[in-house]
């Protein structure tokens, strides 16, 4: 039977931004409930070495920093669901939320932290070789490749953009876009052409990653969209650049979205026009994306549902007066 779970802070997602604001919220009373979704720890559960996250002076592995954040929040008092939730209603505080599993969620805020996946292309070895020579994060994992070969497929800003960085890693970039013109606006065009480290492939369609299991990535067989021809591109590091999807599908025609799908708060808050919800995270974020960044943004989601729920709880108290 369908059980009813209410709580004063109810966060949908379970990567780094839903679990630091579990940790702000717990601290503060508000006995969170965190719904975990398909992809318990969210994104950082797919790689291996993380190095950028502050307070580790040696490298750590993706899955143990999130068990260690999701031991964290129920040690001060979250409560962790099991569930992904299938539908939301947000016309007041308290938020429901439906679950997979048919129980309801009821928090006086809604704290929505489902994150965004990157697009992957889908072809073979790309998933054998993932994290083994093939990522979807030059920011993250770029450092890996110093002084090494790599390429980046794609043809947007944001594949013009990581090619750009690794420059500061490597000193052969090679862009693949299976196109004979770029996305990617004016200004990062100018720059990447101009860049002695990058070359550019053109009309190029990536067949599939190819490598010696256990050894890692070798290359990224390519086949020429106007001859044909196929070839291989010899790699150590292939980086997937083909945009991002944040996973706002449930609330579409609920919230504001830019055109790209990510949910608008107020510039430098996780305030969403409805009052009491709160995005944090890559959810709302196209620029960093980063788990620092999504704990940052995480924990702001927290002090601002506590803000709410104080002056809703002085509202509620002086109403209260006012009937008697
Ligand atoms: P996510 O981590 O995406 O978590 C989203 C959560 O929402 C998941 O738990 C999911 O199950 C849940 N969810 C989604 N929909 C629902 C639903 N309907 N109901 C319930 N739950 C739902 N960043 C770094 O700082 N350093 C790195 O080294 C690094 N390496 C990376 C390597 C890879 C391969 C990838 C893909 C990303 C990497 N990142 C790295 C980026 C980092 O992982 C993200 O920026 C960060 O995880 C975003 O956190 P988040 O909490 O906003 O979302
Ligand atoms: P995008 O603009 O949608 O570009 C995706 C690129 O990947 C396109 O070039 C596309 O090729 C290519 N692609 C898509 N699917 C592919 C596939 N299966 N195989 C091969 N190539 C494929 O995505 P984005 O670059 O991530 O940008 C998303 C949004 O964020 C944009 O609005 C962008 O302006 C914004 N953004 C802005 C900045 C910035 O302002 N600095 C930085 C990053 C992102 P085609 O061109 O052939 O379709």
């Amino acid at each position: 039977m369908a059980t009813t779970h209410k709580t004063r802070m109810l966060i949908i997602g379970s990567g780094p931004a839903g679990l630091s604001a579990a940790i702000y919220g717990a601290r503060a009373g508000m006995q969170p409930i965190v719904v975990q979704g398909l992809q318990p720890g969210g994104q950082l559960t797919i790689t291996t070495d993380v190095e950028n996250y502050p307070g580790f002076r040696d490298v750590i592995q993706g899955p143990w920093l999130m068990q260690e954040m999701q031991a964290q929040a129920e040690h001060v008092g979250t409560r962790m669901m099991w569930d992904t939730i299938l539908e939301v209603s947000l016309d007041g505080s308290p938020f429901r939320a439906v679950g997979d599993s048919g129980d309801i969620y009821e928090g006086d805020v809604l704290v929505i932290a489902t994150g965004a996946q990157a697009k992957w292309l889908g072809v073979p070895g790309e998933q054998e070789f993932s994290g083994k020579g093939v990522s979807a994060c030059a920011t993250c994992d770029g450092f890996f490749y110093r002084g090494k070969k790599v390429v980046v497929i794609g043809g947007g800003n944001t594949a013009v953009e990581e090619a750009l960085y690794l420059t500061n890693h490597s000193p052969d970039v090679t862009l693949i876009h299976r196109r004979d013109s770029l996305r990617a606006e004016k200004i990062l065009q100018d720059r990447l052409f101009a860049h002695p480290n990058v070359k550019v492939l053109w009309n190029q369609k990536v067949d599939s990653f190819i490598g010696e299991a256990g050894k890692g990535l070798a290359g990224v067989k390519v086949i020429d969209t106007v001859t044909g021809a196929e070839s291989v591109v010899e790699t150590d590091g292939a980086f997937v650049a083909i945009g991002h999807a944040p996973a706002t599908e449930l609330f579409k025609g609920k919230l504001e979205l830019d055109e790209s799908g990510y949910i608008v708060v107020e510039p430098g808050t996780p305030k969403t026009a409805i009052p009491g919800v709160f995005a944090c995270g890559d959810v709302m974020d196209h620029t960093y994306r980063q788990a620092v960044t999504a704990a940052g943004t995480g924990c702001m989601a927290a002090l601002d549902s506590e803000r709410f729920l104080a002056e809703l709880d002085f509202k509620a108290a002086q109403a209260e007066v006012a009937a008697v």
